[in-house]
């Protein structure tokens, strides 16, 4: 992979061989990373394609350049993580939303659950912008091929019915499972193309929390004897799925 710098753009901003930058990149380009006409730089239209192009014309509020090589994005993970992660409160969640997007999450759901200190409906589309240009940073840093989404809120019940509907193979980290590893879930049955986890928030999934999502096929597994701050869990429990599916080799 080149060092070239990346950017995630809209469709719509590539016609033929054309495209037209607009803000705030445009400020990123000129103003910050201080580049040329007759620079390169990667853009990504979140299809699994990538484009070298060079800039051409450049004025403060636009920047155009000319695709010079359009290749396929080759560092998706082939098991796609979706990580349910219950709401957090301050900087906390915002930390799941980068380290997971660098790990290769494909998609994260906020999560409401019984011991949520935060919650309340306005609390994520307030923030919705802000978490779209974290995720949109970190993907673009990382050399992702495709924006992770962020999903809308639901509600722990809601998330565990819609699993069992769509026969996703999910686990979910407690700290009260005694006996089943992470590592032995997914040695369990095939290897599974999508794994779903569930993580609590800062006081933990209550007991009946975790009978619910074991009466809807959620496997409740053990990440050791430690106990992991919720922001923790998330990215460790996504990166040992990961790692255990063969997705963190070169
Ligand atoms: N209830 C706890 C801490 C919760 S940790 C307390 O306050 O004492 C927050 C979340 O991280 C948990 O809901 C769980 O999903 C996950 N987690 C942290 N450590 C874990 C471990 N050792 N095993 C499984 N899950 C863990």
């Amino acid at each position: 992979m080149s060092s070239l710098h990346r950017f995630f753009i809209k469709p719509e901003q590539i016609e033929g061989s054309l495209v037209t930058f607009g803000q705030p990149q445009v400020h990123q380009i000129r103003n910050v990373l201080r580049m040329r006409p007759g620079e390169k730089v990667i853009v990504l239209d979140n299809s699994g394609w990538e484009y070298v192009v060079e800039l051409r014309e450049m004025d403060r509020d636009e920047v155009k350049g000319e695709v010079v090589e359009k290749r396929l994005n080759s560092s998706e993970p082939r098991t796609k993580v979706t990580l349910y992660q219950a709401l957090l409160k301050g900087e906390h969640f915002e930390f799941v939303l980068q380290k997971g997007t660098e790990l290769g999450v494909v998609s994260f759901v906020p999560l409401i659950s019984e011991r949520c200190i935060v919650g309340d409906v306005d609390y994520v589309e307030k923030r919705r912008e802000r978490w779209e240009r974290i995720v949109a940073e970190a993907a673009e840093q990382s050399g992702r091929g495709k924006l992770p989404r962020i999903e809308e809120p639901v509600l722990f019940a809601k998330a565990c019915r819609d699993l069992k509907l769509r026969g996703s193979f999910a686990v979910m980290p407690w700290e009260g499972e005694k006996k089943l590893s992470l590592k032995e879930a997914l040695e369990r049955g095939s290897k599974p193309f999508s794994v779903s986890i569930l993580v609590g928030p800062e006081g933990g999934f209550s007991e009946r929390e975790a009978e619910m999502a074991r009466r809807y096929g959620i496997i409740t597994v053990s990440l050791g004897p430690r106990i992991l701050r919720a922001e923790t869990a998330g990215i460790v429990a996504s990166a040992i799925i990961l790692y255990e599916l063969g997705d963190m080799r070169p």
